[in-house]
């Protein structure tokens, strides 16, 4: 039941909308609300920013400039550079702790930024943890508040395998800790960060093994670019393992670890062990029953496409739904709720289709739209796949040599571009505008009748034959 709050002091705990989370959703949601004149507030335990700020996107993509510096800078002499200034690529010659130093503080003055921008949009921040006590209100540290709106944006966690010694390793978070570079890494999993970190890794001087429980990477991509990372990683020198289904992790005295497989292999002499084989929602502790809710059969929160939960006056967005886990995605959800709520638009919602999303491995992978795969299944033989694979200019002077392939998949007799699939140099950068176009209906004719930008590896999607 819908319970009123009464009195002064209840008064001032009682909000218009209340975000359970302090990141990118949560703060979406909040400040948008408050455009509108909500009184909203934002119930966060840790890091204002969430996982984004404080343990994914910007201390992740920070990683990841610093091993495409080291790429730049194994190829400089290419160019002509004194190798002498240049090599100082091999692990041990990078000061990792400078790095994560000037790292952390990055994230420390976001986690700043944050705070003042809520502060300035007149959002209510309470530190601690969310429990709730009934449909509309919840308690903090022995405080009770209570809203007519309550938004379930509190994320989600790495999950971990339920195996004999799993605390050896550590997750995406763990890393984020490490104070110097492993020297020989495992990373356990396929998908968006088990290839991000091992990028990374590789790419400042780890020996990495990439072990998979089946044969492939990032599942859910059209097989194009899963193909070509899985060739590009193992060429840079990543080991890739098939079909490894991990048993037991053991340490040594010498802090080793030892991995055993369920059929009977080992392998061994590894200094770090990174599970990245999925993440989880992050619900423990919010008392989920105290407001007539529960996780699905998935641990995540359902929601219809207007974030509703099963309770009236409960939403949920961003990770903890199972929905795709990109903050950008969070944030849209956040605001479209906001804007339906007190924004005078009822049907407002986030569009889930075409949502375009970048892996950050090296090199990038960007993709929109549809699979060719799914393609197929969809429009059976009424697809048309435009695809090229080339050497980028930069390689015509390096002796380090990376392809870049793109792939377009049409669809009907006006060739509608339905999927968009690049792997290479600037597919992270290239991808927002064609984004756009694809969002927009653009047809294969559209794309031929944009002028080429010249020399450049995006003008290979306009052109291509
Ligand atoms: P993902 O869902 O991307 O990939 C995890 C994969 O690990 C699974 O698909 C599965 O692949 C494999 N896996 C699952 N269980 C096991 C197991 N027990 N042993 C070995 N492998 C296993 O998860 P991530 O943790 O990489 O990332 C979570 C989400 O965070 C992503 O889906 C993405 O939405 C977001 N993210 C986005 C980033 C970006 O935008 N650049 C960066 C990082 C994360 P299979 O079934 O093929 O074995």
């Amino acid at each position: 039941m819908w319970q009123a709050v009464k009195g002064e002091d209840n008064m001032a705990h009682h909000f218009d909308l209340i975000a359970i989370g302090g990141g990118s959703g949560g703060i979406a949601v909040a400040r948008r609300a408050t455009e509108y004149g909500a009184k909203c507030a934002v119930i966060e335990a840790s890091h204002l920013g969430g996982t984004c700020v404080n343990v994914g996107c910007v201390p992740k993509k920070v990683m990841w400039y610093a091993a495409q510096l080291n790429h730049a800078l194994h190829d400089a002499p290419d160019y002509g550079f004194d190798a002498a200034l240049t090599t100082i690529a091999p692990r041990g010659h990078l000061d990792w702790q400078q790095l994560k130093t000037k790292r952390d503080a990055y994230v420390e003055r976001l986690n700043k930024i944050y705070a003042r921008n809520l502060e300035n949009s007149g959002v209510t921040v309470v530190k601690g943890r969310a429990a709730f006590t009934s449909e509309n209100s919840v308690t903090v540290a022995g405080e009770t508040y209570s809203a007519n709106h309550i938004v379930i944006a509190c994320g989600g966690r790495p999950a971990l395998p339920k195996i004999k010694g799993v605390e050896y390793g550590i997750t995406s978070d763990g890393f984020f800790e490490l104070a110097a570079a492993p020297r020989r890494v495992a990373i356990i999993g396929s998908g968006y960060i088990a290839v991000e970190l091992a990028g990374v890794l590789n790419g400042l001087g780890s020996e990495v093994s990439l072990l998979l429980r089946r044969q492939h990477l990032l599942k859910n991509f059209d097989v194009m670019l899963r193909e070509a990372l899985l060739e590009q990683m193992q060429d840079d020198g990543i080991l890739i393992a098939t079909g490894i289904n991990l048993s037991a992790v053991e340490r040594g005295r010498d802090e080793v670890l030892t991995l055993r497989t369920h059929d009977g292999h080992t392998m061994a002499g590894y200094d770090a062990l990174i599970w990245a084989i999925g993440r989880e929602s992050n619900v423990d502790g919010l008392n989920l029953a105290a407001a007539g809710l529960s996780i699905d059969e998935a641990g995540f929160i359902a929601v219809d496409s207007f974030q509703n939960s099963i309770v009236k006056g409960i939403y949920a967005i961003g990770d903890v739904t199972g929905q795709a886990a990109l903050t950008p995605v969070a944030i849209a959800a956040g605001r479209r709720l906001a804007d339906r709520l007190f924004g005078g638009k009822p049907t407002a919602k986030l569009d889930q289709r075409n949502i375009p999303s970048v892996v950050f491995s090296h090199p990038p992978v960007g993709s929109v739209g549809i699979t060719e795969d799914e393609a197929r299944e969809q429009f059976g033989d009424d697809v048309k796949i435009y695809q090229t694979r080339f050497t980028p200019m930069y390689y015509a002077l390096t002796t380090r040599k990376q392809r870049s392939t793109m792939k377009l998949i049409t669809t009907g007799a006006d060739e509608k571009v339905v999927g968009c699939h690049i792997i290479g140099d600037g597919a992270d950068e290239m991808l927002q505008g064609f984004a756009v176009a694809i969002k927009m209906g653009a047809t294969k004719a559209d794309f031929d009748n944009t002028i080429a930008i010249h020399p450049t590896s995006s003008e290979e999607l306009v052109t291509m034959r």
